[in-house]
């Protein structure tokens, strides 16, 4: 409904028109506005603030806050400034309203900042100037013509006579541009806006697949959701290879034939060329794909398919939420216990979790996917809140992975070396019969500190507390953290002697260093962020491997994500307990589902698969469940050791991060917090301490974490015990609903 005109004492012809802004805004801003420009919730308008211009979206009447920038009492009139424009662009849909509110208030943010990821591409919020195209002007005589000339206007007239772009019918008719000049010149052709390009093909030249009848039980329980146009929330829970995909690409294509659009979240989407590939070959032709990587053409494009309700299925990266689909009907989270979907900074949130969210604004359902699901989605399962579908088996009965432990203490390998002698074999008989393998080791570069042998000097990051990591193959050391470098020095800056540096520990340049002295004949590649370091080179990395043109590759997590190599079936891992360390909440659940996952890489098709673990802990819980393939009793005793202290899901947590240039203004800070803090009522607030990372980018760092009783509304405790104490100039405060990070 568009806004009726509000109180006529003070505004005479215009009305009164709240703008939400993409910033730091307290509030949505009142304007005014012809009742001609028809303006309604959702549309986009250029409008002044201060002395700049800003685009923002009109809101609905009492939201974000419900304060206005404009006084709204009506007592004293106030002059409003004019909306400038109205966009020619499809409105923000209303659910879309809906859930950046609901993530504003869920992770205390400012509406604004959460409306600015729903703007990642304002240059899509114009109008483009049409592409002009080149047709013959009508009837218009001519005397004889080049031969050149005449080629143009044949090709013309065999398109039909629709216009075609200059670089295009140059090519064709095999002609330079300057015969298309002097045709424009003559008279003879004339310059008009390109008919828009057809939207996409027909969905739906779908390969046949005959589903196991698992998988088309599970197929079938969400293709009834979609017929229902409900909210519903289904795990789909299967290892590896199970088929987990093939079910969500039937359910998905049911729901574009139902006329919906879909969005699949995948964690490293920048790194899925082979999951674009297999949809590819499946549907006959891509899907939209978004992610952080696009150019800004790409983005504006894909952006305004959207809006415009034409994209029909999405594959993306988290900010993918945030797209205004019009007709979101079907939405898949792949792989949905990775931590990766939480976003760290900016609008600290859990991608999965404000994915549930959407999926209840807009009534539609929701599938997550996981060979590995994490123990908040397993206990909404168990408990009935979510439905699990499930697929118990490899398709074509291929089998798991072998897991084996390879205990480090018994079986080290030789001094300086990486690979225990166990490993070593495996690899070789690997390699013999012609199959390939990979080593995982999550540490980039080719040492993770490196020190003076003579005078213990250690080489630390300047802004963080953090060892420089040593990148042999750069030649540099470098902070894995803020991405300070410097070049390995010849000498120690400390005592100043010469070839006194050595590396200490393994990364995974080091690591390929020994398997080439191990394995000459083998050719071996390194996939890391540094070697993937975008899209392309991902992929290129996994079309090697897939063809066989790689018989080893060594990686760090980038590696383990969703691919499928016939032709691996081993999988070594270099250090089973370095997700161990550092002990955090979730250390033990992480720890097995990557290592599962990686596991799950080999014997994919009819050859069998091993992974091998080595550990110096091989009697942890963790390890022993890895090794038994006993995944559900080992997340039922973790669920229960979480449930004895009270952490989540059983609990809730909120993590306060605050951080600034001058350590003690910070620890000031957090001091007077911790001296008001709510206690009692469930609530219990440990610190402050120095974070772990108690320097980060040169910024100081303290935390306190809150824990509550479920159920307790924790953010409405901590608005009323923060509001009245905001951080003092040059401190920032930074709060974690739900923290993965304890960093
Ligand atoms: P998951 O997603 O559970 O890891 P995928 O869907 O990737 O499993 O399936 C593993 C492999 O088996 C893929 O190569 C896939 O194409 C194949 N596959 C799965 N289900 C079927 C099916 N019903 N018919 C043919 N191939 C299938
Ligand atoms: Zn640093």
């Amino acid at each position: 409904m568009p806004f009726v005109g509000a109180s006529a004492r003070t505004v005479e012809t215009e009305i009164r028109v709240p703008v939400l802004l993409p910033y730091r805004l307290p509030h949505v801003y009142d304007y005014a506005a012809s009742p001609d420009l028809g303006l309604r919730p959702g549309d986009y308008v250029r409008v002044p603030l201060g002395r700049r211009e800003a685009i923002g979206v009109v809101w609905d009447g009492n939201a974000a806050g419900g304060a206005s920038g404009a006084d709204r009492t009506g007592k004293r009139p106030i002059r409003l400034k004019p909306v400038a424009e109205r966009l020619e662009t499809p409105a923000m849909p209303a659910e879309l309203r809906a859930f950046v509110e609901w993530v504003a208030g869920y992770t205390m943010s400012a509406p604004g900042l959460v409306l600015r990821m729903t703007m990642s591409a304002p240059e899509a919020l114009r109008p483009v100037m049409p592409a002009m195209g080149l047709r013959r002007a009508a009837d218009k005589p001519h005397g004889r013509l080049t031969a050149k000339r005449q080629r143009v206007l044949d090709c013309l007239e065999k398109s039909g006579n629709l216009p075609l772009a200059r670089k295009a019918l140059a090519k064709q008719a095999g002609v330079g541009e300057a015969v298309l000049r002097g045709l424009l010149e003559t008279g003879l052709l004339e310059a008009t806006p390109m008919a828009e390009a057809a939207a996409s093909a027909p969905f739906g030249k779908a390969k046949a697949v005959t589903l196991s009848s698992a998988q088309q039980a599970a197929a079938e329980a969400l293709e009834a959701d979609l017929d229902r146009n409900a909210f519903a929330v289904s795990l789909l829970d299967g290892v590896t290879g199970s088929g987990k995909t093939e079910v969500y690409f039937e359910a998905l294509d049911h729901a574009v034939r139902q006329g919906k659009q879909v969005l699949v979240l995948l964690p490293e989407i920048a790194l899925s060329a082979q999951w674009l590939e297999r949809f590819e070959e499946r549907f006959g032709q891509r899907p939209a794909v978004w992610h952080s990587g696009l150019g800004r053409a790409t983005r504006r494009h894909t952006f305004r398919q959207v809006a415009e309700g034409k994209a029909s299925v999405v594959v993306g990266a988290r900010s993918a939420l945030f797209l205004p689909f019009p007709k979101l009907g079907f939405l898949v989270v792949d792989e949905e216990h990775d931590p990766s979907y939480k976003q760290e900074d900016g609008v600290i949130y859990q991608a999965r979790d404000m994915a549930i969210v959407r999926a209840k604004l807009g009534k539609l359902p929701i599938v997550l996917a996981s060979a590995t699901p994490s123990i908040e989605t397993l206990r909404n399962a168990t408990g009935g809140r979510y439905r699990r579908l499930h697929l118990p088996d490899r398709h074509a009965g291929a089998d798991l992975p072998s897991v084996r432990l390879i205990d480090l203490r018994r079986d080290p390998p030789p001094r300086g070396h990486w690979l225990s002698p166990i490993l070593q074999n495996a690899i070789r008989e690997t390699l013999e019969k012609g199959e390939q393998a990979m080593l995982f080791l999550n540490r980039r570069g080719y040492a993770p500190l490196t020190l003076c042998r003579r005078c213990g000097y250690r080489f630390q990051c300047p802004a963080c507390t953090a060892w420089l990591i040593a990148h042999k193959q750069a030649g540099r050391l470098l902070c894995h953290h803020c991405g300070y470098s410097e070049p390995m020095p010849a000498t120690c800056p400390a005592c100043g002697v010469e070839d006194t540096l050595v590396a200490c520990g393994p990364g995974v340049e080091r690591l390929k260093e020994e398997a080439a002295a191990l394995f000459p004949q083998a050719r071996t590649a390194v996939m890391t962020s540094d070697t993937a370091a975008n899209p392309a080179a991902a992929a290129a990395i996994v079309r090697r491997m897939q063809e066989g043109e790689i018989d080893l590759l060594i990686g760090t997590q980038i590696m383990a994500k969703g691919h499928h190599f016939p032709a691996l079936t081993l999988v070594g891992v270099v250090d089973a307990d370095l997700g161990l360390a550092g002990g955090d909440l979730r250390a033990g659940e992480h720890c097995y589902q990557m290592l599962h996952q990686l596991a799950g890489r080999a014997g994919r098709e009819a050859r069998p698969g091993a992974a091998y673990l080595q550990t110096h802990l091989p009697e942890m819980p963790v390890m022993q469940a890895l090794a038994r393939g006993e995944r559900d009793a080992f997340l039922e005793a973790e669920a229960r050791g979480r449930e004895a202290e009270g952490m989540p899901p059983f609990g809730r947590l909120a993590a306060l991060i605050l951080s600034g240039t001058e350590a003690a203004a910070v620890e000031r800070y957090a001091r007077l917090l911790s001296r008001v803090a709510p206690a009692g009522g469930g609530v219990h607030v440990l610190g402050p301490a120095p974070a772990p990372l108690a320097m980060l980018r040169g910024r100081h760092r303290f935390r306190l974490l809150v824990k509550a009783a479920s159920g307790v509304p924790i953010q409405r405790i901590l608005h009323r015990w923060l509001d009245p104490s905001p951080p003092p100039a040059g401190v920032k405060l930074q709060i974690d609903i739900d923290p993965y990070s304890f960093l």
